[in-house]
C-alpha cells in the first residue's frame, strides 16, 4: 500500500481525538499522517518492510503513549500518541499488500511485511494487488474524507497534497521499475 493511504488511515485513527479532546485533534491527525507514512522511510535506509516495520513492537511504546495523553493531554502528547498507533498499524496492514519486490504485479517475492517478534516474514495477502494499484488509490480517497472535512485548514492542506501525491504515483506507478533501471 501507498505510504499515503497509511497516512489515510492515520486520520480515521486520529477521529475519536475530536470527540474526546477537540482541541488536541490538529496535533492528533498531524501526528498520525506522519506515524502512517514513517516506516516506509526504511526505504530508504536498511530493509523495507523490515528495519522500520514492528508490527508488534511499536504497540509496546504505543499503548503506554496512549495512556500518557490520557494522562496529560498536550498536542505534543497527541501527536506522539497517534504517530505511535499509525506506525503499528501501518507494519500490521503490509500484510495485506503485495510484496517487497519493484514489481509487486508479478508476485514472486513471499516477503509481505517482517515480523521481528517470531523472526519471520508474513506472505502478502494481496488484498491491495500492489502499491499504487487503483483500489489503493481509491482507500487513499475514502479515508482521506476525515483530513478534509474534520480536523481544519492546515490538516486539510496536507490531505490535498497526499492525494495529489497519490494520484501522480498511481498513474506512474507501472513505469517506475523500467525508470529506476534506466537511472539509478
Ligand atoms: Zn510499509
Amino acid at each position: 500500500m501507498m505510504g499515503t493511504t497509511h497516512a489515510a488511515v492515520g486520520l480515521v485513527l486520529a477521529l475519536p481525538v475530536l470527540v474526546l479532546a477537540p482541541e488536541l485533534a490538529p496535533a492528533a491527525a498531524l501526528g498520525a499522517v506522519a506515524g502512517g507514512i514513517f516506516p516506509d522511510f526504511d526505504l530508504l535506509v536498511g530493509y523495507h518492510r523490515k528495519t522500520l516495520h514492528f508490527p508488534h513492537y511499536y504497540w509496546v511504546v504505543a499503548v503506554p503513549a496512549l495512556l500518557l495523553a490520557a494522562v496529560v493531554p498536550r498536542p505534543l502528547t497527541a501527536a506522539a500518541a497517534l504517530f505511535l498507533v499509525a506506525a503499528a498499524v501501518h507494519s500490521g496492514t503490509d500484510w495485506f499488500g503485495a510484496g517487497v519486490e519493484p514489481r509487486p504485479w508479478e508476485r514472486t517475492s513471499p516477503e509481505a511485511v517482517f515480523v521481528h517478534t517470531r523472526g519471520e516474514w508474513l506472505r502478502p495477502r494481496y488484498w491491495v494487488r500492489y502499491d499504487g494499484a487503483p483500489e489503493d488509490l481509491a482507500l487513499t480517497a475514502v479515508l482521506s474524507a476525515p483530513g478534509l472535512f474534520a480536523f481544519g485548514r492546515l490538516v486539510r492542506r496536507v490531505t490535498v497534497a497526499m492525494l495529489l501525491v497519490a494520484l501522480a504515483y498511481t498513474l506512474v506507478r507501472k513505469r517506475l521499475p523500467a525508470l529506476e533501471e534506466k537511472f539509478i
